[in-house]
């Protein structure tokens, strides 16, 4: 693996993931057994066919539920992109770039999100195209590691 995979996240980043993954199967596997439990019995005359298409109301709610599953996973996602790659804190300070009715002059409109302790910048562009790129993550380095390159930049003059 290149470095630049490694700077893409810490394990925290991707360990609040894989929770919030977690937490939305746990709550859509619920959904559907309390769906299963709660719902009155079919009749009879269905009584060893599948409920999913043959019981219209346990169906609908099943779909309700899928429904709501899934736009909880897309809502941790979207969470997840607006959190600090390092300390998985939100990013703050949003700064918006360019002008949508001077994108020859300008560049592509953009917006900049900051950690607020200093581990990096998001660049997310906000023209949607094809060629306007995706959401990039820029690290910063310590600021520690900065003063001793430079010191031993100044030693080797
Ligand atoms: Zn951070």
């Amino acid at each position: 693996m290149d470095d630049k995979f490694w700077n893409y996240g810490s394990w925290k980043y991707w360990v609040l993931l894989m929770g919030k993954i977690l937490v939305v199967a746990g709550m859509a596997w619920a959904l559907g057994w309390w769906d299963g439990r709660l719902m009155p019995a079919p009749n009879q005359l269905l009584a060893h066919w599948s409920r999913l298409g043959t019981d219209w109301p346990y169906t609908l709610v099943m779909a309700l539920c899928g429904l709501a599953s899934y736009l909880l996973l897309r809502l941790a996602l979207w969470d997840q992109k607006f959190r600090c790659r390092v300390c998985v804190r939100r990013l703050r300070l949003p700064q918006a770039e360019g002008i949508y009715s001077s994108v020859l002059l300008g560049g592509t409109p953009y917006c900049e999100y900051v950690c607020t302790w200093g581990h990096g910048k998001l660049f997310v562009p906000e023209l949607h195209l094809a060629s306007s790129g995706k959401p990039m993550w820029t690290g910063y380095e310590s600021l520690w590691d900065n003063l001793l390159r430079a010191e031993e930049a100044a030693v080797e003059k």
